[in-house]
């Protein structure tokens, strides 16, 4: 049996017919760019994390990128932020000038340490950027306490944690602003890139939703006269058509970018987005199998704790001959993949910054140790019997 990480082919078999007519009338429509598609997927998205406000842009690292510049964040800056996870996140606090600051991650949840946060501010922190690593949402109250004592922002890292819960809250409904990915691997992937910012702040929404499209527009004006403090009411635009002449597009308020969801991914994730819920129960339903079916190996399963609804991105092990486990499933077929393999203090791109092995041990431990086993909604019981019986069968 072939068992891959995640299998994208069935889940759109399992869609298909709506997705195809879906993606069928966005072609015949003939908008292509900010169409009703867009504008309702982002209604959706508010309605689902509990935000006031969505702003969609064209990938995760944007929204990261595009939040950090609406809280007016750059040059000199520092961030406090993870070294387990994705590059994307501290690259994001580098490429708008700032600096991120690591800080060690908890043992158990592979989550920022909040008991470890307070020593690393200094007067150049402006914020904290947390990541819901695997889809297990971090220790928001602590963390937002701390920002609320030191006068800090948080912008959570929230792409790959979308339908997770905290208390029973939303990952992005936790913070000041939140940014997701709809990388195809994500829990809700779109059919290339996509991203999205939510938040409950309308200046910070107005500022994003203007810096995503050149600062131009409506849009522009009005993040401009927020940003200035002016009280004067932005001119109106008529709407989103841009198969229409549209003058105020070709006036300019903010140093933008062009980072924009299509129509199409927006039609895609509109269908996905109803069954969201339903594929991560999927996903925990399987964690709890591996959980109960693994126990006795000696793998460490992951953790969960106990006022979160985790939603496994990813289904980490940790082993501690992981690359002769690693060898042994691909060699009966069960894809695998090290997530990650390098803390992001000890990467080449952050040489510079000075870190040194020994300086963050949870997070080299751990890189040393985990991996992911296949997990996506569409996993059939067989699959699962076979992967953990292969599992159990290692070293035998
Ligand atoms: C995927 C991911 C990103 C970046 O998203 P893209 O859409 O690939 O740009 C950022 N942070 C984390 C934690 C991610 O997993």
């Amino acid at each position: 049996m072939q068992i891959q990480l995640i299998n994208l082919k069935r889940q759109y078999e399992s869609i298909k017919e709506e997705v195809d007519k879906e993606v069928l009338d966005v072609l015949s429509a003939g908008q292509y760019i900010m169409g009703k598609n867009v504008k309702e997927f982002e209604r959706e998205v508010s309605e689902y994390i509990g935000t006031k406000h969505s702003v969609s842009v064209g990938n995760g690292t944007d929204a990261l990128i595009i939040a950090l510049k609406a809280l007016g964040i750059g040059k000199g800056d520092e961030v406090i932020t993870t070294p387990f996870t994705f590059f994307a996140t501290a690259e994001s606090i580098s490429f708008v000038g700032a600096t991120p600051v690591f800080v060690d991650v908890d043992i158990n949840t592979f989550n920022i340490d909040p008991a470890k946060i307070e020593e690393k501010i200094t007067d150049k922190t402006k914020a904290i950027m947390p990541v819901h690593i695997f889809g297990q949402p971090c220790d928001m109250d602590a963390i937002n306490e701390i920002a609320k004592k030191h006068n800090l922002k948080v912008i959570e890292d929230a792409c790959q944690a979308i339908g997770s819960e905290y208390k029973g809250k939303k990952a992005g409904s936790l913070s000041d602003i939140a940014c997701f990915s709809f990388f195809p691997t994500k829990n809700l992937g779109c059919a290339g890139d996509g991203g999205m910012i939510v938040t409950n702040d309308y200046n910070l929404a107005t500022v994003c939703r203007a810096l995503r499209a050149h600062g131009s527009g409506a849009d522009g004006q009005k993040a401009f006269n927020i940003i200035n403090n002016i009280k004067e009411d932005a001119v109106e635009d008529n709407g989103t058509d841009n198969t229409v002449y549209n003058p105020l597009k070709y006036y300019n308020y903010l140093i933008g970018q062009n980072s924009r969801l299509d129509e199409l991914q927006a039609a895609i994730l509109r269908v996905k987005l109803r069954n969201l819920d339903i594929w991560n129960d999927a996903r925990r339903k399987h964690a709890r199998f591996y959980n109960e079916q693994l126990k006795d190996t000696n793998l460490a399963a992951p953790f969960e704790a106990d006022n979160v609804k985790h939603v496994y991105h990813l289904y980490i092990l940790q082993s501690d001959d992981r690359s002769k486990m690693v060898n042994y499933l691909k060699e009966n077929g069960i894809a695998t993949g090290v997530y990650y393999p390098i803390p992001l203090h000890l990467q080449k791109a952050y040489k510079d910054l000075g870190y040194k092995e020994g300086d963050l041990p949870n997070a080299e431990y751990l890189s040393h140790r985990t991996f992911a086993i296949p997990m996506f909604a569409e996993l059939t019981d067989e699959e699962k019997e076979y992967i953990v019986d292969t599992i159990k069968k290692f070293g035998d």
